[in-house]
């Protein structure tokens, strides 16, 4: 099969995380002569947590590798799948794509915003993000978390948030799914209590849902990302784009305290 492979021109192999890390050794030792003999491999780490055994395999057999902010590089930098390539390894601060996270030029929005008329913008997009979800059309403070629902998040820090936060009178949209159905049921649970104690002040989307969280973007006044540890998370850097405020645990360089600033939302089970 190699043998049938045509000749292309390619500076740079980019493998990322244990998905298609194996693809730095195989390149190295099978691949490099059909035709790619200038190419060399780039191996970016986006979490660790996954899969160690290939993410050493990988770093052994690439040329450079990278990971998604200098921070999380020093973080990482001793671990025993890192440290013996140290010096081919490189923290390069990650970024959003501004085509695809854009409110001047974002199809799931209604009125388009920037700077220049972003309260217009916010508050078209949070009554219409109220209308869709079946929230009370009042202008009260909004939290929105949207997020993988796993124990790196920080999910006990989320449901604290979301209680304190109908104690106070806001409204919370959360939009997350578990890979784990014991936490997805959880979540099913809490919908429902928050339901009967509260007045419908939130909702839980326990789905991925990608035109929702651009409107909980638009919409949301603030964002909820209370990781134990984040490999500089997406979430954050979209939302200052999108004009909320985001709430966050201090994270990164061996920190290991919970200085978590509490919020204050609500929730239901309604279908979203
Ligand atoms: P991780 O890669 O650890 O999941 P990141 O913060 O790097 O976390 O990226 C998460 C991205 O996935 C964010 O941009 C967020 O908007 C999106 N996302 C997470 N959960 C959902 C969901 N249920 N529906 C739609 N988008 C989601």
């Amino acid at each position: 099969m190699c043998c049938l492979m045509p000749v292309i021109c390619q500076d740079i192999i980019p493998c990322h995380d244990w998905s298609s890390a194996p693809v730095a050794q195989l390149f190295k030792d099978q691949y490099r002569h059909y035709g790619l003999g200038k190419a060399r491999v780039v191996f970016t780490i986006h979490n660790l947590e996954f899969g160690a055994q290939l993410i050493t395999k990988a770093m052994e057999f690439s040329d450079k590798a990278t990971t998604v902010s200098p921070t999380y590089a020093r973080e990482i930098s001793g671990n025993p799948s890192i440290a013996s390539n140290i010096f081919k390894f490189h923290g390069i601060l990650n970024g959003i794509d501004p085509d695809m996270w854009d409110p001047y030029n974002d199809k799931f929005i209604q009125v388009s915003y920037t700077s220049e008329n972003v309260v217009e913008g916010k508050k078209a997009a949070k009554e219409a993000l109220q209308q869709r979800l079946g929230l009370k059309r009042d202008n009260l403070p909004m939290i929105g978390i949207i997020s993988r629902l796993t124990h790196q998040k920080g999910i006990h820090l989320i449901k604290h948030a979301i209680w304190r936060t109908l104690e106070r009178g806001g409204q919370v949209v959360l939009l997350g799914s578990a890979p784990d159905h014991r936490i997805q049921n959880d979540f099913v649970n809490l919908a429902n209590q928050l339901h009967s104690s509260y007045n419908d002040p939130a909702r839980l989307c326990l789905s991925y849902d990608e035109p929702l969280s651009h409107l909980i973007y638009a919409g949301a006044d603030f964002i909820l990302v209370p990781s134990i540890f984040e490999p500089c998370g997406l979430t954050q850097l979209t939302a200052m784009r999108y004009g909320l405020i985001p709430i966050v645990r201090k994270t990164g360089d061996g920190f290991k305290g919970f200085n978590y600033l509490a919020v204050q939302v609500g929730v239901s089970e309604r279908p979203c």
